[in-house]
């Protein structure tokens, strides 16, 4: 059978994984846009930065500018920077400037390059401007104007010997018009101040840059900004912490996001759960619909559906292999049902079902059809002995009886087997020979196995329609019952009847009981025509005097529980004195129901009821028997009769058999008397009754009152 997909399987294919590739999507695509719109405020905030610090730069390059124009542009800067020596006025004013902290080094320099007077933080220094700004401020003193008829200024910074300075240089003038300049070249006035901390902080706080410092080394950054001096080389970088809002919010907002992801996936999880016990309670329903759609509801076995399925896919298989189906149908269901109830019935269908589940462990299927029928699906190349096996023990099984409450319910099983062989039978085919094997055991006298066989066909449908016909004969009444006298072995007078069942004469297509009895059976017809039978006899009985009518009772109505209430019954609807009466059982089925048997025969001998045991010397025959069952007569078979005057060893039986009833108080009738030899024989052996065509064939009722006058029986003989 195909293995089906395990449904977690399929909810996980179907449900769990989109869902959480899904959510997983969403969630991701979500952090992906948040991160996007951080790290683009990060990088945006970052360019401003770098704008701020461009700006700060520029602000600090320019700060001095102002300062040396004021003193640059003065009559008496002019006056005292041309001078040869550098006099007091310069210490009074520049190098006392140098130490006020708006510019830390003052210097005045001439066109050359050459310094005339230098001052650093409030004290006159013997150093060039060159060795103290370096290379640069020759730079930055070539942008100044080389005559001094206008003035002109210059800012940079440059990395002097101090650190990074912001350096401003003006042509120095004197402001009034009309002072005349020297012819000399221009000199300038420079005035530098280092780059410190204080200064970086007060741009931090106006640039709004955060912990503004100095690097000199040439790695480029993010959050850096080049510094150039007046040559347009790379002198330091201006640094400072990016601040990352984006950052900032992602702290800020990170939580937020945390959270609408935790509800997201939150939600999803309860959406997948909602989905999970909904898709389980569906698959639920649906395997529970599934399992009761070819489950048996009252043994749990599988049902007549999957029976069909399962055989089907194993003949729809490549290479199928041995196949064989077991067909078992109970036999006296229906009887311990009726009597019984449904609750024992049902018991017992469990118990046999539980107990053929049991025994056929290893099958591939086993199911009950309905009813009291079950069946098993046997594979495997060795079907044929298992099946055989299974079945065998099946009947076993139910041969000893079961109790429930107290009740003995005591069913056997008739079992069919057939076996795929070649033939391409299809599914419908196989279980019809299965059922007609079953019912050709059932036939065969119940309990037993039987195999298909082609045969069967045949007689099966032949015995439909006996089936058929025998029906429509016992609901219109047809039946007759004729009785065969049964006489004294000494005085030759009759002593009973036995009541016979004939088919209707006057039919086209005439059947003796030998035929559709066994029909009767097998179809369910013989409780109706075992009932016919006795009311008929005891009916016809009641109107004879003295004599004694035997009825034979087929196993399945012997077996039915209601059996003895129902002679009791009839006995009291017809008048019939009960003693009169006698039942005739054969011994296969007393033997196989020893219980049921002693029970029944318990019961009948308490309404004083004979029972005879039929047909003896054939079949089971065991002296032994007669010592367990409390028979009242034992019927010699009519072949035990017939050999007697063939075979002496068969003579010898008789008279051990004989010798034997007599001493357990049993009478011995032998039936089948044909000629007067075997009569000689028989009574030496001490045979108390005959019954035979010497004496009288069967006959309709009416001729018996002709048996019943002494001079009637002396003239037939
Ligand atoms: P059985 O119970 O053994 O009945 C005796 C059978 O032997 C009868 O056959 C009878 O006609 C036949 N018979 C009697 N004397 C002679 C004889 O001298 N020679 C020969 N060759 N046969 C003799 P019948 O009536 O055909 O019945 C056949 C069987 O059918 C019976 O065998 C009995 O088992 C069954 N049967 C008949 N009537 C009923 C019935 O009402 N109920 C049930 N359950 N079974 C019945
Ligand atoms: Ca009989
Ligand atoms: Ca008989």
């Amino acid at each position: 059978m195909p293995q089906k997909q395990p449904f977690a399987a399929k909810f996980a294919l179907r449900v769990m994984i989109p869902s959480i590739v899904a959510a997983s999507g969403i969630a991701a695509l979500l952090l992906y846009i948040v991160n996007g719109i951080f790290d683009e405020t990060n990088r945006l905030d970052g360019e401003y930065a770098r704008r701020s610090a461009s700006a700060a730069i520029t602000s600090i390059r320019e700060s001095l500018g102002p300062v040396v124009e004021n003193n640059a542009v003065w009559d008496e800067a002019k006056a005292h920077a041309y001078g040869n020596s550098p006099d007091a006025w310069l210490d009074d004013n520049w190098g006392r400037g140098s130490a006020s902290g708006v510019y830390d080094a003052a210097f005045v320099v001439d066109a050359d390059g050459t310094t005339i007077y230098a001052a650093h933080n409030g004290k006159r220094l013997a150093v060039q401007a060159e060795v103290f700004f370096g290379d640069e401020i020759t730079a930055l003193l070539a942008m100044l104007p080389s005559d001094n008829t206008n003035f002109g200024k210059a800012s940079g910074l440059i990395k002097s010997s101090e650190g990074l300075s912001v350096v401003s240089a003006g042509v120095i003038l004197p402001a009034s018009e009309g002072v005349k300049l020297p012819a000399t070249g221009p000199r300038y006035l420079v005035l530098s101040k280092a780059v410190d901390g204080t200064l970086l902080a007060t741009l931090s706080q106006r640039f709004v840059l955060d912990n503004l410092h100095l690097s000199f080394d040439d790695v480029p950054r993010d959050n850096s900004q080049w510094i150039t001096g007046p040559s347009g080389k790379r002198i330091a970088s201006l640094v400072w912490i990016n601040r990352g809002p984006g950052n900032i919010l992602k702290v800020k907002y990170g939580n937020v996001v945390a959270i609408v992801l935790a509800m997201f996936l939150f939600v999803i999880a309860i959406l997948i759960h909602t989905s999970w016990r909904g898709f389980r309670e569906a698959h639920a329903s649906q395997a529970d619909a599934i399992a009761a759609s070819i489950r048996d509801d009252l043994t749990g076995l599988a049902n007549r559906r999957e029976l069909l399925s399962v055989l089907k896919a194993c003949l729809a298989e490549a290479n199928p292999g041995g196949l064989a189906v077991v067909y078992a149908d109970l036999d006296g269901f229906k009887e311990v049902n009726d009597s019984y109830g449904h609750e024992i019935g049902d018991l017992l269908l469990k118990s046999a079902a539980a107990g053929f589940a049991h025994l056929a462990q290893g099958s591939d299927l086993v199911a009950r059809l309905g009813g009291d029928e079950f069946a098993i699906i046997v594979t495997g190349s060795d079907a044929y002995e298992k099946s055989r096996f299974i079945a065998r023990s099946m009947i076993a099984f139910l041969s000893e009886p079961m109790i429930f409450g107290g009740r003995v319910a005591s069913v056997s099983v008739s079992v069919g087997i057939v076996d795929l062989d070649n033939d391409q039978a299809d599914v419908e085919e196989i279980i019809r020979r299965a059922d007609v094997a079953m019912y050709a055991a059932k036939a065969a006298g119940r309990n037993r196995l039987h195999i298909y066989e082609r045969s069967l066909d045949f007689k099966r449908d032949e015995n439909r329609a006996i089936a058929r016909s025998l029906r429509e004969h016992i609901d219109s009444g047809s039946l007759t019952v004729v009785y065969q006298p049964i006489v004294d072995a000494r005085s030759r007078r009759i002593k009973g009847v036995e009541a016979l069942v004939r088919w209707p004469k006057d039919t086209t297509r005439h059947y003796t009981p030998d035929v559709f009895i066994p029909v009767a059976e097998e179809f369910g017809l013989i409780e109706d025509v075992g009932y016919f039978v006795l009311t008929e006899a005891c009916r016809q009985a009641a109107n004879w005097p003295e004599i004694f009518v035997a009825v034979n009772v087929s196993p399945i109505q012997f077996m039915n529980p209601g059996f003895a209430d129902l002679v009791e019954k009839t006995l009291r609807k017809t008048g019939l004195d009960p003693k009169r009466l006698e039942v005739e059982v054969t011994e296969g089925f007393i033997i196989d129901n020893a219980e049921r048997a002693n029970a029944v025969i318990g019961r009948l001998h308490d309404m004083r009821v004979g029972v005879v045991l039929d047909d003896f010397g054939t079949g089971y025959s065991s002296i032994g028997h007669l010592r367990r069952f409390k028979f009242d007569k034992l019927k010699l078979d009519r072949s035990m009769v017939v050999d007697i005057l063939r075979q002496p060893s068969a003579l010898r039986l008789v008279q051990g058999t004989i010798a034997m009833a007599d001493a357990l108080g049993l009478a011995v009738v032998a039936e089948g008397i044909e000629d007067e030899n075997q009569v000689s024989v028989l009574r030496l052996a001490g045979c108390s009754q005959f019954q035979g065509y010497l004496f009288s064939r069967p006959v309709e009722a009416e001729k018996i009152s002709a048996f019943l006058t002494p001079e009637s029986l002396a003239a037939s003989a």
